[in-house]
């Protein structure tokens, strides 16, 4: 027995000394993860002396760690191994809690980066906040979503340590805070490199007040502190919307300065004053808006904290930072009130103007330029993607069609200015928790074929590529997709208690639940083929289990009525007798990273149906290709890519593009639709005609509404759904048709689909920011 099994068993002993295989979760989980860490403790400390890239980002969904951190360790076989030899069931981790650190892509793809440069051996570390509450836990009360708290931290945190004496102060308006570190390794693959993820916590600066207590005023005794942990209490459970303003933004100044602030204190340990240097030890990577108040607060350390001239901050700031785009939703680019943000920030505010100053002098003297298109302060408003733009030296897109889009229309005016900051990168997803760990079976099947380097250069798969004329391995992989499929079946009883049929296709649609990823047309369209099986239009048809999942933001009305609805239709069907061999629906609850690893691996369809020009990139369409799913799906962010690599032959691509639907300008009217066409006006109808109900509340009239007449601020249809309906039935009905006449050549798609997923390795997508963004 090695010194790691060792201290597994010793940790184990101390929790529970007599028979191990009475052990809970918890307390397995706790000596497997403390016997790592004492296991890592020396690499982690060597401090690198090379660049160091920053990933600032609000939000980390890192799902499950112990497994990944097993796998990179090399130490995942033989923890179950040592398992099993002490009669525990080596799956026991799986009932450890998900952690929930994140909304949904955004927030996964920084767990991505994270593990990818640790695994090429670069030193990127993470700094973010430590949530006491992650996302809401979901659960359906007659098809209706509630919320429940996500309390993490009932299995303990042992892959965190607290740095107190690294601590740093906070100030806001009217209070001041302690931004304590919590670090968590970052363990790259063959655990050479392990680079840190930092979360701050909020903390008070007086915990308690006795004079008050003494005094009987027990509430205003623990004022400062309730308003204190107030700050990294929740993560908002809203990525597109700027809700909750006020604690909002002192969340992401605080996490902002805190990290800024131990950067600059580690910095002057090795550097002293020498400042200029700062942009040749650090890049940091700003994940979105949510962090770009980091630009006047670097600004004001350097400034009124290090007496350097506002010339010089600017130049170093501007080296230092660089911004990633995720969205081009009008709601989502983030603007503060100008009053708003001198109450809570009024020491940043000055540094805002110094910025807005600079960009007037340069605009001004620019003749072709028209000043009011260049202002990071108007209409009463910060602009925080505005002001990203010009203080820093890079801006990417996610996907190429996103960047086309942020040069042609959302920043277009400053693409014209700086053509040069403007650069495309596109998502990726790390292979070693998408492929190697959650398919394990269809992991085996690639490694005896090409090796098991693809684990760390993903583009291997391409040596697949002339099995997908071998017979045997066709077969093979059918066998695969059934046991992922049986797993999958197993995991949603428990989970849901509903029955999978693993004889049928599965169709599956998970992600987080938005109007424009629209999840109704997927549910209009499943009626749809009902009423075609039920009245025998649709007489070629392969039995298909249609899957959802996904959370809606709370206050988001019209998506809480999309999952009821989709609950209704899914009962509607599941009960009737007359379709229910040829059809099931089902919407698993509380959808996250781990119910992702296993319905991914399980899926023959993935759906991939936004608005063309809506999704950034999406990623967990990359995430279906490499398990071998074929994409259903519109000319929208990554999807396009995925298809260029993949071929348009092996993957089912449907719906109006976006320079269609730009041609189509004011002109696209969905009461032509509804009134011409049968099938859609009937689907449509259902929201109002009792074929379901809402219980009441009025929100599939509110849906229909906002389709036919539109609604708020959307105007009719906003997203397309009618125009784009018939284009996805008739598609969705050939996709099925070509897997029931022809499994094996279906299965070949799947193949090639695998075999060209290489450049959506994340390991791409960190190596070519650390070449073209951070010069690392
Ligand atoms: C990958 C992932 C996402 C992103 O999904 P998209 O379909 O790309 O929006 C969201 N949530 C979880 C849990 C994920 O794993």
């Amino acid at each position: 027995m090695n010194a790691y099994e060792e201290t597994v068993l010793q940790n184990l002993s101390e929790e529970i000394p007599a028979d191990f295989s009475k052990a809970t979760p918890k307390e397995v989980y706790m000596a497997v993860s403390k016997a790592v860490m004492k296991q890592i403790f020396s690499t982690w400390q060597t401090k690198s002396e090379r660049k160091k890239a920053c990933y600032f980002s609000a939000e980390f969904l890192l799902g499950r760690v112990i497994h990944s951190n097993l796998l990179n360790m090399g130490l995942l076989e033989e923890t179950e191994n040592l398992l099993r030899q002490h009669k525990i069931d080596p799956k026991v981790f799986e009932k450890v809690e998900d952690d929930a650190l994140g909304n949904g892509g955004l927030g996964r793809l920084a767990a991505c980066f994270l593990d990818s440069g640790a695994t090429l051996g670069i030193s990127l570390n993470g700094y973010g906040i430590r949530y006491r509450y992650g996302l809401f836990r979901q659960t359906f009360s007659y098809g209706e979503q509630k919320e429940e708290a996500d309390d993490w931290l009932a299995f303990g945190d042992p892959w965190s340590v607290r740095r107190e004496n690294e601590r740093v102060r906070v100030d806001f308006g009217e209070e001041s805070v302690w931004a304590v570190p919590y670090d968590m390794p970052v363990i790259g693959y063959g655990g050479k490199t392990i680079n840190t993820l930092r979360l701050w916590q909020s903390e008070p600066l007086h915990p308690f007040d006795f004079e008050l207590f003494n005094e009987q005023k027990y509430e205003e005794a623990v004022a400062e502190k309730n308003a204190a942990e107030r700050i990294s209490n929740v993560l908002y459970p809203n990525d597109d919307t700027d809700e909750g303003k006020s604690l909002r933004l002192k969340q992401q100044y605080f996490f902002s300065s805190a990290s800024l602030q131990s950067i600059l204190r580690e910095f002057k340990k090795s550097y002293a004053n020498d400042f200029k240097k700062l942009p040749e030890q650090y890049a940091i990577q700003l994940n979105d808006t949510h962090p770009v108040v980091s630009i006047p607060e670097l600004l004001r350390l350097l400034i009124a904290g290090e007496n350097l001239s506002f010339s010089e901050a600017f130049s170093i700031v501007q080296q230092v930072f660089s911004y990633t785009n995720h969205t081009i939703m009008a709601e989502a680019l983030e603007k503060w009130d100008v009053s708003l943000f001198c109450t809570v920030l009024p020491q940043v505010y000055p540094y805002v103007v110094m910025l807005q100053n600079r960009l007037r002098h340069e605009i001004g003297s620019n003749s072709q330029r028209n000043p009011d298109d260049y202002s990071l302060i108007a209409g009463g408003k910060v602009h925080m993607a505005k002001m990203a733009v010009y203080a820093t030296h890079s801006v990417n897109g996610v996907a190429k069609i996103h960047t086309e889009i942020l040069k042609k229309k959302t920043l277009k005016e400053w693409y014209d200015l700086y053509p040069e900051r403007f650069h495309n990168v596109t998502n990726g997803v790390t292979q070693r928790r998408w492929l190697a760990l959650c398919n394990r079976e269809l992991s085996k099947f690639i490694t005896n074929r090409i090796g098991n380097s693809w684990i760390t250069n993903l583009s291997e798969l391409e040596k697949l590529v002339p099995y997908a004329d071998d017979p045997d391995s066709l077969k093979q992989l059918m066998q695969i997709k059934k046991e992922k499929k049986n797993q999958l079946a197993d995991y949603v009883y428990r989970k849901d208690n509903f029955g999978l049929n693993t004889e049928n296709i599965f169709d599956v649609q998970v992600k987080r639940l938005h109007e424009y990823k629209r999840q109704l047309l997927n549910a209009f369209s499943i009626l749809d083929l009902y009423y075609g099986l039920k009245e025998g239009r649709i007489k070629d048809f392969y039995p298909t289990t249609f899957i959802f999942g996904g959370k809606a933001a709370p206050g988001y009305d019209r998506a809480k009525g999309i999952i009821k609805y989709i609950n209704e239709i899914a009962n509607l069907i599941n009960y009737d007798d007359a379709v229910n061999r040829k059809m099931q629906v089902v919407f698993v609850s509380n959808y996250d990273v781990s119910y992702a690893e296993k319905l991914i691996p399980a899926a023959d369809f993935s759906e991939q149906i936004s608005t063309a020009g809506t999704e950034a990139s999406g990623t967990s369409n990359m995430k279906f290709m490499m398990n071998g799913a074929v994409t259903l799906g519109t000319y929208d962010g990554a999807n396009i890519e995925i298809v260029e690599q993949a071929g348009e032959e092996n993957n089912y691509i449907f719906g109006a593009r976006v320079e269609e639907l730009e041609a189509l300008g004011e002109n696209y009217h969905p009461r032509i639709f509804y009134e011409r066409e049968p099938r859609i006006r009937r689907v449509m109808d259902s929201l109002v005609n009792g074929t379901v109900t809402d219980g009441g509340s009025g929100v599939f009239q509110e849906l229909y509404r906002s389709i036919l007449d539109g609604a708020s601020w959307h105007r009719a249809d906003y997203y397309y759904l009618l125009l784009d309906f018939l284009p996805y039935c008739e598609t969705r009905l050939r996709a099925n048709q070509d897997y029931l006449r022809d499994r094996t050549k279906f299965t070949r798609k799947c193949l090639l689909n695998i075999a060209h997923a290489g450049v959506f390795s994340s390991d791409r997508t960190v190596s070519q920011y650390a070449k073209e963004i951070w010069y690392l």
